[in-house]
């Protein structure tokens, strides 16, 4: 007998037809003799619904005096899944109960929208699965210090689900999804894309963290700290397919270098088109500026991705950076009112048109040339490169949004990810 946490995605959730599939296929591992907690998402579509209501009410929904109450209202699409979810299984004949993240208590901070678990309480939980219960947890959702309800950011029942199974120390946490596993990258844009038997820790907190949604990068991260088994797989194949093979099928996150059987230099490709490029032009060039710059974005908590000064010219430079699309005009506010100013700069030109691709792979670390293979893949199609940043096992470029679909198909392509590994 095992401990598993299962989690299923929206899609998973999409209707109840499949809330009724979902339940049949939990059951199926209850009757197997396993201890089940389930975390699923909101129905697919419905925090997106949601947010769209509270943006009718208050255009500016992003702004800092809201973020409360947008926790309030997206929080509820989990709450429903969770009741669905357990009265489905009841009617599956097993006893199943549901909780929402307060009632765990699903512990975070405060910072509402994207708050970060701190401590789960696995009392209650361990109690009901002694009574042979299954336990049903919303995911995306906690209660902070005060007891506000907090959200953990887009995609995170991943993170949900992996944090309850590091708590409850499960056996395995399995992400059920529209999806049959990890691809080399998105198969909705590159349909010769692979899925990959295992993928290393490492390169998929990279792929997270560069856009892969497939994980939201905190559940990797979770996953990591306290080495959580962790597998991602269908939700799509019959529920009752044998408990073993589904058991093996998917990717499988592995936490031993050795572990990896697929040794490429590059494993895939990731892309997000959720930032945004500001440039200050202009900037007197002198020590503190990027201190100036970035300092005050950092107090505003405004998280900045990639970074480039120019080399100076005539005693002045330009400097750009990368944030998160929902910041950009928050940020260009600011820096109009306040940095600019005070830095004597000519003035700030922004770009929301732009997307991040990168290439992923712990290969990198051996192999020379792969970031100059990158460029041609992209300079052979005409792609102009605004931004580069590089770390030991990934090269990022900032290029025009509309090139995106063909630079990701491109560099699938130049680093033979099509191929069998
Ligand atoms: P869920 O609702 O189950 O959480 P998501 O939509 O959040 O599902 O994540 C699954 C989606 O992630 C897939 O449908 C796929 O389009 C996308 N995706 C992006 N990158 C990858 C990748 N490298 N491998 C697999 N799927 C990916
Ligand atoms: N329902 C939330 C979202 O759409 C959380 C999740 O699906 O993981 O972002
Ligand atoms: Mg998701």
């Amino acid at each position: 007998m095992a401990l598993i946490v299962h989690k299923y995605g929206g899609t998973s959730m999409g209707s109840t037809e499949r809330i009724k599939n979902v339940a049949k296929r939990v059951a199926k591992w209850h009757r197997a003799g396993h201890q089940m907690v389930v975390v699923p998402s909101a129905m697919s579509g419905e925090t997106n619904r949601l947010l769209g209501l509270a943006k009718d009410v208050a255009p500016s929904v992003h702004s800092a005096q809201y973020q409360r109450e947008l926790d309030m209202i997206a929080s509820t699409g989990e709450q429903v899944s969770v009741g669905l979810l357990a009265l489905a299984l009841q009617a599956e004949g097993l006893e199943a109960v549901s909780y929402a993240g307060w009632q765990v208590p699903v512990r975070t901070d405060s910072a509402f929208t994207k708050a970060r678990i701190e401590s789960i309480d696995d009392v209650r939980v361990r109690a009901d699965l002694a009574a042979g219960k299954v336990v049903v947890i919303t995911g995306f959702q906690g209660i902070d210090p005060e007891g506000h309800i907090t959200t953990l950011g887009r995609g995170g029942s991943d993170t949900s689900a992996v944090a309850v199974a590091a708590a409850m120390k499960a056996d395995e946490c399995l992400i059920y999804t529209d999806v049959d596993g990890v691809y080399t990258t998105d198969p909705r844009i590159v349909p010769d894309a692979r899925r990959l038997h295992t993928i290393s820790f490492e390169e998929m907190l990279e792929m997270a963290s560069l856009g892969s949604k497939v994980l939201q990068i905190r559940s990797v991260e979770f996953a990591g700290k306290y080495k959580v088994p962790l597998r991602v797989l269908s939700s799509f194949t019959p529920w009752d397919i044998d408990l073993e093979e589904e058991a093996k099928s998917g990717t499988l996150i592995t936490f031993e270098e050795d572990e990896k059987m697929e040794q490429a230099v590059v494993s895939g490709i990731a892309f997000n088109r959720d930032e945004a490029k500001i440039t200050v032009m202009g900037v007197p060039d002198k020590p503190g500026i990027a201190y100036q710059i970035l300092g005050g974005v950092a107090e505003a908590n405004i998280d900045v991705d990639v970074i480039i000064q120019n080399v100076s010219h005539e005693g002045k430079t330009d400097f750009s950076f990368t944030v998160h699309r929902n910041d950009y005009a928050r940020t260009v506010d600011l820096l109009n009112s306040q940095i600019v100013p005070q830095l004597g700069a000519e003035k700030v030109t922004g770009d929301t048109k732009i997307c991040k691709v990168s290439i992923v792979g712990i290969g990198m670390r051996s192999h020379a040339g792969v970031a100059a293979k990158m460029f041609r893949a992209l300079s052979e199609e005409g792609i102009n490169i605004q931004m580069i940043t590089t770390s030991e096992i990934k090269t990022s470029v900032v290029i025009d949004e509309k090139y995106m679909e063909l630079a990701v198909r491109a560099l699938h392509k130049a680093f033979d990810l099509d191929q069998a590994a």
